[in-house]
């Protein structure tokens, strides 16, 4: 019999060492790609915008929604559909 890829798949718990690997970095020094305009650079360098439960950072270039973050209670949400991709580490 055949295996095909979607055979081949654990679950997330499988995927933990790496990910306790890359969630753990200071988030401002992170090279975000912006998913609106393809411009990449700091996180620090997208511009906040604040409200009361929590913070939207845009791109300076495309005004992309780039990351939300939220706190309610005891619990954060992390919305990055505005990113492409996260470039973390590397010694930047
Ligand atoms: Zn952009």
């Amino acid at each position: 019999m055949e295996t095909t890829d979607a055979d081949r798949h654990l679950d997330g718990n499988a995927a933990g060492g790496m990910l306790a690997e890359v969630f753990r970095f200071e988030a401002t020094t992170v090279i975000v790609t912006c998913a609106g305009c393809g411009a990449a650079g700091p996180m620090a360098e997208l511009l906040l915008y604040g409200h009361g439960m929590g913070q939207i950072l845009r791109c300076a270039g495309c005004d992309t929604a780039v990351v939300r973050v939220a706190r309610v209670r005891d619990r954060h949400w992390l919305d990055l559909r505005g990113a492409r991709s996260l470039q973390i580490g590397g010694g930047q």
